[in-house]
């Protein structure tokens, strides 16, 4: 954090720190191209569902009249039948660290978890233990639960603290020759703890199991290198900090030496070798695309596209230092104005370890969650008392971040307001 240049730093709290740190951001002109920048609105949630791009009204029109409209069912010869894997290629590119040929875009987030995880179980012969964390997000859990009914695994519970996440210690204490698979959020949805992937990776490796990284909190968000660290598996959400809208379909990364092997459970025709020759029998067809099932939703990728050359154009680097600073500038305003409130920081102090997402702590959260959605304040609330505020970092200004931070104070000092 920059702070002013006499000896004693800004008092976070008034207008005109906000004003400066807005002045100072190399990427606060990116803000402009959202839909609703301009409205008082706040928005702490583009980590649930991103804003839209002023440009992704024109392009959803356009591709009504003119591919779909005008090419009719040519445009899956002519386009959309390359969609999934150009997309995943650029993700790959901009935000992952992944070369092209082994990123694509499929089904929901939640299939393809399944999908990932029963190819990596069934690669792991001989071992039958699902390493998953209990404040993983939901359906990673329910998912290692319905997998390990299915296939006969037992799943090893990591116990971690809903303030922070799974340390190196702890999953090196936790795998063994036993473990074929550890599945893992690469930044945690409540806490954001940001887990060291690396490191993370490496523990696994050296236990012989998989590692499936879930990346739907940081993509985006957090800048990685899943090849250089040599990642097996992935999966991301893209209408969160990928600004899909709402339901847009998820990616999977399959590093290239495991594509030959894995084998995953949903084969349907489009992952099929040759689609349109519908021949007798399944056999997959070569690399990435042989994790695809049915026929992609093209609608649904359309957004996306809008916000990955913004991202390309900013580059994730700028992004993170934004978003390290917006972080920041929240724990600093969370410690004035609503420490003396009681409200705790149950995120991440140490910004290293911290994603896009800074979690606050208190008894009246749920209740102050409401009154601020009624004051167009907008963040939501995750149990047990944490008001999540989501900083989406192309989109968010610091004077959005203060305005937010001081409506948390009114509603707490008068949550009938
Ligand atoms: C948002 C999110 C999901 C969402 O899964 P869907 O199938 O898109 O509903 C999954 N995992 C994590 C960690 C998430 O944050």
């Amino acid at each position: 954090m920059t702070h002013s240049t006499a000896g004693r730093p800004a008092d976070p709290t008034t207008p005109s720190t906000a004003e400066r740190l807005d002045r100072d951001d190399p990427l606060a002109s990116y803000r402009d191209r959202f839909v609703g920048a301009a409205s008082p609105l706040v928005y702490f949630d583009g980590n649930s569902l991103g804003r839209p791009l002023q440009g992704t009204a024109e392009r959803l029109a356009r591709f009504v009249t003119e591919e779909w409209g005008g090419r009719l069912i040519r445009g899956w010869d002519e386009r959309w039948m390359e969609l999934p894997a150009a997309i995943g290629d650029e993700i790959g590119r901009v935000c992952l660290g992944a070369g092209p040929g082994q990123t694509v875009i499929g089904d929901s987030t939640t299939v393809l978890l399944y999908k990932a995880m029963r190819a990596a179980l069934a690669a792991r012969p001989g071992r039958a233990e699902i390493v998953v964390d209990r404040d993983n997000f939901p359906t990673d859990r329910f998912l290692a639960e319905g997998l390990a009914q299915e296939c006969g695994a037992t799943l090893r519970w990591l116990d971690v603290d809903t303030s922070t996440g799974v340390s190196a210690e702890q999953l090196a204490a936790a795998v063994g020759p036993g473990t074929a698979l550890v599945v893992l959020s690469h930044v945690a949805y409540r806490s954001a703890w940001l887990a060291d992937m690396p490191e993370l990776t490496r523990i696994a490796h050296e236990a012989g199991a998989l590692v499936l990284w879930d990346l739907s909190h940081s993509v985006g968000s957090v800048p990685m290198q899943l090849d250089n660290w040599e990642v097996d598996l992935a999966v991301g959400c893209t209408y969160k900090y990928l600004n899909g809208g709402p339901g847009a379909p998820a990616f999977i990364y399959v590093a290239a030496h495991h594509q030959g092997v894995l084998v995953q459970p949903i084969q349907g025709w489009i992952g099929a070798a040759d689609p349109f020759r519908m021949g007798p029998e399944y056999a997959p067809a070569q690399g990435i695309r042989r994790f695809l099932s049915g026929t992609p939703p093209i609608l649904g990728m359309l957004a996306m596209q809008d916000m990955l050359a913004l991202i390309d154009e900013a580059g994730m680097d700028a992004v993170r230092r934004k978003s390290v600073a917006l972080t920041e500038y929240a724990v600093q305003l969370a410690a004035e104005l609503l420490a003396p409130a009681g409200v705790v920081l149950a995120s991440p102090l140490d910004p290293d370890r911290r994603g896009g997402h800074v979690t606050l702590n208190h008894p009246g959260m749920r209740e102050a969650t409401a009154a601020l959605w009624r004051r167009d304040v907008i963040p939501d609330y995750r149990d047990p008392e944490g008001l999540r505020i989501g900083l989406s970092p192309l989109s968010t200004s610091f004077a959005e971040v203060r305005r937010g931070l001081e409506a948390v104070a009114e509603v707490l000092a008068a949550p009938a307001r």
